[in-house]
């Protein structure tokens, strides 16, 4: 059985339905929702994608899939605004509040569904580095004059590769 989530916009809840998990089948889940809805710490832009499978033994319920979202990003080094893929690949479990305490990677929950949704965010933003660059190469800004050596050199002498000892050279010449 092949689902599209149905969001509940208000609520922000991707629910499943355990009972529309069947024991042999299983259960499939794709999910394509503006991402914005969901990541409140975070800036992310496009979608957040999911393609999931559940299967079920009684009442444990095993996620396997993939996650995607972009992060609107800010580099560490020039400044600049760019979007960083971030995918995950999701293996994990929900169990009965009941059961809690059994695997700490799993999930819980209460009732007759769950909301994947926010172990979907968790996963995702586990995956998001602390410290963005926008490339390797990234020359990032030059520490006298500021600017971007990305869109080319800026002509300050290439001594002054630390702002802090081109300051300390001036002291020195001035003694
Ligand atoms: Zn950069
Ligand atoms: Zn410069």
């Amino acid at each position: 059985m092949v689902a599209e989530a149905v969001l509940e916009k208000k609520a922000n809840v991707v629910a499943v339905d355990i009972y529309d998990i069947d024991i042999d089948s299983g259960y499939e889940l794709s999910l394509n929702s503006p991402a914005n809805l969901f990541f409140d710490t975070v800036n992310v832009a496009g979608s957040l994608k999911a393609e999931l499978s559940f299967t079920r033994n009684d009442e444990d319920i095993y996620v396997l899939g993939k996650a995607s979202v972009r992060l609107k990003a800010e580099c560490g080094r020039c400044l600049n605004q760019f979007e960083l893929p971030v995918e995950v690949d999701i293996q994990t479990a929900f169990f009965p509040e009941e059961k809690v305490g059994e695997d700490e990677d799993s999930y819980t929950y209460k009732g007759d569904s769950i909301d994947v949704l926010p172990m979907l965010c968790e996963q995702l933003l586990l995956q998001m580095p602390l410290r963005t660059v926008c490339g390797e190469e990234c020359k990032g800004l030059c520490p006298s004059c500021g600017k971007n050596l990305n869109k080319g050199g800026c002509g300050c002498s290439t001594d002054a590769v630390d702002g802090r000892f081109a300051v300390l050279k001036k002291l020195k010449e001035k003694q």
